[in-house]
């Protein structure tokens, strides 16, 4: 991972009539840990299990993985035709779309067929064929995603187009659980979803959470920390996952508008107050340059982190936001 929280219990030990739970699951296809600060101890286990609760309700609505996901049924029964969903489906289809105008379609939920594509190509090791690559373009594109919010209703516009949410799912699901703490009256702690971390109010004694961005290229080395407290921070990047074809490491972030995995290995960080907009953030300027990213950053007032290889060295942005929550590490 590359955004990590560098806190230790045993350095901010509770406050009298306080207890500290951690507690770590497997769900949505990565590892959950939430470190809580309580009243009592069954106080945190059922703000955990409420939390973990929305978590699965998440995977439920938005997984590509399971036949019984909603996400399964729009795709079977909503071409062509307006379904009933659940509220939570169209408010992160809405917001999804919502990016995709802000981002001129640089990120984009209808990269299913593209996903497909080149995950196959990654199976049988050879890149996809121009033409093939042109069909699938033909099936992505969010005007082809149609809402009826105020009935709860999706409708699928093109006979060919998949939804992916892999790259904002996790980011709701941390916004979601973070509320389901705050209705069990927990409001100290951290969450983190496969390297998609909300901060919350900060540990006993400390003013807020200090958490390492990693150089990307492995060495281990920390390149950036910043300190926060009720905001998420999320990581983008083609150096931990990306498509292996042929032994020839390929993002696997897609240029929705072009089809192909984008090029130039990068690591792209995002702290925003919600944990759904840095997800889906820290995924679209992988696409667009970096002028574009830190003129949206700039827009929405949200922090950025741009790490480029560049040769044998790394290139490095910073956004201002981003420089009002750095600390030097050490404090
Ligand atoms: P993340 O790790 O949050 O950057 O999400 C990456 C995942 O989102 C990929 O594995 C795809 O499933 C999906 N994806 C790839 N490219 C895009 C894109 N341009 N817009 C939206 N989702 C994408
Ligand atoms: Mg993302």
């Amino acid at each position: 991972m590359f955004v990590v929280s560098l806190f230790k219990p045993s350095s901010a030990l509770p406050r009298d009539g306080e207890v500290y739970v951690e507690r770590a699951f497997y769900v949505m296809g990565s590892k959950l840990e939430l470190k809580l600060y309580c009243a009592s101890t069954p106080q945190c286990e059922i703000a955990i299990n409420g939390a973990y609760e929305e978590a699965k309700k998440v995977d439920y609505l938005f997984s590509n993985y399971r036949d019984d996901s909603v996400l399964a049924r729009v795709h079977k029964n909503g071409r062509w035709r307006f379904i009933k969903v659940p509220s939570q489906f169209i408010e992160l289809t809405k917001r999804s779309i919502g990016y995709s105008e802000l981002t001129g379609g640089a990120f984009d939920i209808t990269v299913g067929k593209l996903v497909h594509l080149w995950r196959r190509s990654q199976e049988n090791g050879q890149i996809p064929s121009e033409s093939a690559v042109k069909e699938a373009v033909k099936c992505t594109g969010y005007r082809k995603v149609r809402l009826l919010p105020k009935e709860d209703k999706v409708l699928l516009a093109s006979p060919c187009v998949f939804l992916d949410f892999g790259a904002i799912g996790k980011g709701y699901a941390i916004d979601r659980m973070v509320m389901a703490l705050r209705e069990s009256g927990v409001s100290r702690g951290i969450i983190d979803l496969g390297g998609n971390i909300f901060a919350m109010s900060p540990p006993p004694g400390e003013d807020g959470w200090l958490i390492a961005i990693r150089d990307p290229s492995g060495t281990g080395a920390s390149i950036a920390y910043v300190k926060i407290v009720n905001m998420s921070i999320a990581t983008s990047g083609d150096y931990e996952r990306f498509f292996d074809v042929g032994g020839r490491r390929l993002s696997h972030i897609l240029d929705p508008r072009t089809g192909y995995p984008v090029a130039g290995a990068s690591s792209i960080s995002v702290v925003s107050s919600s944990a759904t907009e840095a997800d889906a953030l820290s995924t679209a300027f992988s696409v667009l340059s970096e002028g574009e990213a830190a003129e949206i950053a700039e827009r929405l007032h949200v922090g950025v982190l741009i790490m480029k290889k560049e040769g044998e060295g790394v290139s490095i942005f910073r956004s201002d936001v981003f420089r009002s929550y750095e600390v030097s590490g050490s404090n």
